[in-house]
């Protein structure tokens, strides 16, 4: 190689060096503050609620919420291993699955405020984009349209990551957008508050659109078309429908419909977008009319390694999982996706929480980059090969479920995954061997409205 040569290819190396970044996503730490190590079963969480949790150890059990020492030495980890991201996203869900008797709106707050100091603490210079979960307010998943206290105090809190002019619309309605920092202009970030669109919450059940959220987000996302920004979208409760039982949705379906349709027509500015509320790890695939991947939602799994107690959920715990993506600062692409996680039931036996690399999407399904034609790959591999497929499935938990995924197993994810559209989604159930083109599933569609009553 000459040297001309060389020093060329030196410098386009340092631009591409230049042009890689990465950010942390976390989500639903849900801190249980009485988490205790007991030897009386019903004395060690109020998580549990009746369940019986014997043999707890100290850094949790799959029955509890977390315990403070868990959240704590997640958050630890993540400086530990990725110190100095771009930024974090972090989509909420901070207290404990307890009946609204025993907390309150100060308990709420409180909670919410020990979580961000925790985190200011350990990434004092740090970009956080937070959005509230639906436990994140009193009583839960009841978040109003419009201003209240808890909206209030949880700006002040979060103020030192807020600009100023997000400050008012974050008192509103919990829902912003920001230029994303230290970018060159090009990047966008969208933050949510879909609690008001989750069919548990009453005060938004006969609104069109709740906050007007949704003609707030389609002109920022006409805006960034104009001004030539991607965006990426960040919120807690995810449209589409539970991975791991059947036809459970969490959005009204009039706003599923809208969410989906909003995405279908601005994909082209979205570069990503970051969800959680399951506490297992997925994702949902987005297709325009011709059945051609446009998007891809990635769903974090949780810090919280509690039990869901969700009908029809079949040992429904998760390991703790933590995720940084690594991405393109220019473009907002997405290269990789690195989900790191601590087995819990070792932690205990062996008194100590090692944090460690559960998988990089890349590797896991040999895709060149975490985007949707990427994901829309993968998710055909789930689908068809059986050792793709069981992969997907420990990963789903953050490797705690290790049993085998067979076909109504099998059934239930790939049509989570494929398809976020009510209609869709109960075709793809219905379809024999349950792998109809994006299409073919819409033109077999029927309407269906089941939704269970319990919440996440
Ligand atoms: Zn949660
Ligand atoms: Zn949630």
């Amino acid at each position: 190689m000459s040297l001309l040569k060389l020093l060329i290819f030196l410098a386009q190396w340092r631009v591409a060096r230049a042009g890689q970044g990465k950010f942390w996503h976390i989500s639903d730490l849900h801190l249980d503050p009485d988490y205790k190590v007991s030897s009386d079963p019903l004395q060690v969480c109020p998580s549990a609620g009746s369940q019986l949790v014997s043999n707890a150890g100290p850094w949790g059990d799959y029955l509890c919420d977390s315990p403070w020492v868990l959240i704590n030495s997640s958050v630890y980890a993540m400086k530990e291993i990725e110190p100095e991201p771009d930024f974090i996203l972090w989509t909420g869900d901070d207290t404990p699955h307890v009946p609204d008797e025993k907390l309150g709106e100060a308990a709420v707050l409180k909670i919410v405020e020990c979580l961000t100091k925790l985190i200011r603490e350990v990434f004092p210079d740090t970009k956080v984009y937070a959005a509230l979960g639906n436990h994140d307010f009193h009583p839960k998943n009841q978040f109003p349209a419009g201003s209240n206290n808890i909206y209030n105090q949880v700006a002040e809190l979060w103020r030192p990551w807020l600009n100023n002019e997000s400050i008012a619309p974050f008192k509103e309605g919990a829902f912003y957008s920001e230029k994303l920092l230290g970018q060159s202009g090009a990047g966008r970030i969208v933050v949510l508050n879909t609690n008001l669109y989750y069919s548990s919450n009453e005060q938004t059940a006969s609104m069109v659109d709740p906050g007007q959220q949704f003609q707030w987000l389609e002109d920022v996302l006409t805006n960034a078309s104009r001004a030539g920004e991607m965006v990426y979208i960040i919120g807690h409760v995810p449209p589409g429908f539970f991975e791991k039982t059947r036809n459970k949705a969490w959005f009204r379906e009039g706003f599923n419909e809208k969410y989906l349709k909003v995405v279908q027509k601005h994909h082209r500015v979205i570069a990503g977008q970051f969800f959680g509320h399951h506490h297992t790890d997925s994702f949902r695939m987005f297709y325009d009319d011709a059945g051609a991947p446009i998007s891809v939602m990635f769903l974090t799994p949780g810090v919280t390694p509690w039990k869901t107690t969700l009908p029809g959920v079949v040992n429904g715990a998760n390991n703790p999982g933590i995720r940084v993506f690594e991405y393109d600062r220019d473009t907002l692409s997405l290269q990789d996706m690195v989900t790191y996680f601590v087995n819990l039931s070792q932690a205990n036996e062996q008194g100590d929480a090692r944090w460690e690399l559960e998988y990089r999407v890349t590797e896991a399904y040999r895709v060149p980059n975490a985007s949707a034609r990427s994901m829309h790959a993968a998710l055909g591999r789930i689908a068809s090969d059986h050792d793709v497929l069981q992969r997907y499935y420990v990963y789903n938990s953050v490797s705690y479920d290790l049993q085998a995924c067979r076909q109504a197993c099998r059934a239930e994810h790939v049509c989570a995954l494929r398809e976020v559209a009510f209609d869709a989604y109960a075709a793809c159930l219905r379809a024999p061997g349950t792998a109809p083109a994006p299409r073919l599933a819409l033109l077999l569609a029927a309407p269906l409205c089941l939704r269970a009553l319990l919440a996440r």
